[in-house]
């Protein structure tokens, strides 16, 4: 067959560990999922009962517009209704920008590294793509303008970035956006802007205003705690919704979706507690790291990346055999690094625990 060329160079998603196939491998009990940044306190209960209450006509499509969830949201953030895309997943929006910009011929800017999903669709589009090192867990702003020609269609942001947790200080990316040509798009994903505390994040409905050529992503996926339901949206002018609209799918999101989603919104309370308990269990993260001396980003998200100093796939494979799965850094561009999801104050400090006991026992190896 003539596969599209680009497809010999890329391995399909690794998820992380199913709880269950750990379970079964290792004949544990109980296994906690600490791998993909999910919110550890589920969803609000306004989700469940939403769902419940309503009657829904399973053997009609949804409504492609998803037209509840826009007006809901867009008096929510008060931008108009068509500054609103909505994806199954921010990841979509990740693939419909990528459809509607990216081609053989034309160029993509991203930090490295970063959520691995800008370069994925952007070498299946056929663009190449222009990857520009971290520095000190951030984007280098200032080395990514300058790899931008006049073939680059799309830079990606990534704030805080995944998997470092390091954010943009607003002045900085404001500055960045003053210097871009109006005719490439920045993407700036935010996927975890409602667990930022940082008082110099950035207003990403402040520059969408300022920049026409700026789209802001967010998800449900994560404080919001859908995942499963997948559910993300796109804010910018009405202009670059207009043309990306085409490239997406038409019944992309569906009725449960909206559903959980409108009533995930209603529930600021759930929304302010996964923050508050996110920040306790960061903070038990921070200790840790400073009494075993290993290096980490702050970070402004809701996991960390801790340098162990070491293979991260061995931490990675005892934690599992530990019963706690979370991510090894070598498939991140980290080798020595483990990301952990910030889970509940109870998880955070039973596998600080686990951390702490393979370290101890790493020493009496070493002596
Ligand atoms: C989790 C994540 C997403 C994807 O979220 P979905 O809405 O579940 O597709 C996008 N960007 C970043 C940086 C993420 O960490």
């Amino acid at each position: 067959m003539r596969w599209k060329k680009q497809l010999h160079s890329l391995a399909p998603y690794q998820p992380g560990r199913s709880i269950e196939s750990v379970k079964k491998e290792y004949g544990l009990k109980t296994i906690v999922k600490l791998a993909s940044n999910e919110n550890p306190f589920g969803c609000s209960q306004n989700v469940e009962a939403a769902i419940k209450k309503a009657s829904i006509d399973f053997n009609y499509y949804p409504d492609g517009h998803a037209g509840e969830l826009r007006s809901t949201l867009s008096q929510m953030l008060e931008v108009a209704p068509d500054q609103l895309i909505f994806g199954n997943g921010s990841d979509e929006i990740i693939r419909i920008i990528s459809r509607a910009l990216l081609y053989p011929g034309a160029n993509t800017v991203m930090a490295s590294p970063t959520f691995p999903q800008y370069r994925h669709n952007a070498v299946l589009e056929g663009a190449d793509v222009r990857e520009i090192p971290l520095v000190n867990g951030g984007h280098d702003l200032d080395a990514m303008l300058k790899a931008i020609d006049g073939q680059t269609n799309v830079v990606w942001i990534c704030s805080p970035n995944n998997p470092t947790g390091v954010h943009i200080p607003d002045g900085f990316l404001t500055a960045f956006l003053q210097k871009v040509p109006e005719d490439v798009l920045v993407v700036i994903d935010e996927a975890y802007c409602e667990y930022v505390t940082a008082a110099d994040f950035h207003d990403s409905l402040a520059l969408v205003n300022q920049f026409s050529n700026v789209i802001a992503l967010r998800t449900f996926s994560k404080i919001y705690g859908l995942a499963s339901l997948r559910v993300g949206y796109g804010i910018a002018n009405p202009a670059i919704i207009r043309m990306l609209e085409p490239a997406r799918e038409p019944f992309n999101t569906n009725t449960i979706a909206h559903i959980a989603a409108k009533a995930a919104l209603a529930d600021l309370e759930f929304v302010e507690r996964a923050k508050r308990l996110n920040r306790k269990g960061m903070e038990m993260f921070y200790e840790f790291c400073r009494k075993w001396n290993l290096p980490f980003y702050p970070s402004q998200g809701n996991f960390i990346l801790i340098n162990f100093k070491q293979e991260a796939n061995k931490v990675f494979q005892s934690m599992l055999e530990r019963g706690f799965i979370v991510r090894s850094g070598a498939l991140l561009g980290f080798p020595d690094s483990i990301r952990v999801t910030v889970g509940t104050e109870e998880q955070v400090a039973a596998i600080i625990n686990e951390f702490e006991a393979f370290l101890v026992n790493e020493c009496k190896a070493i002596v």
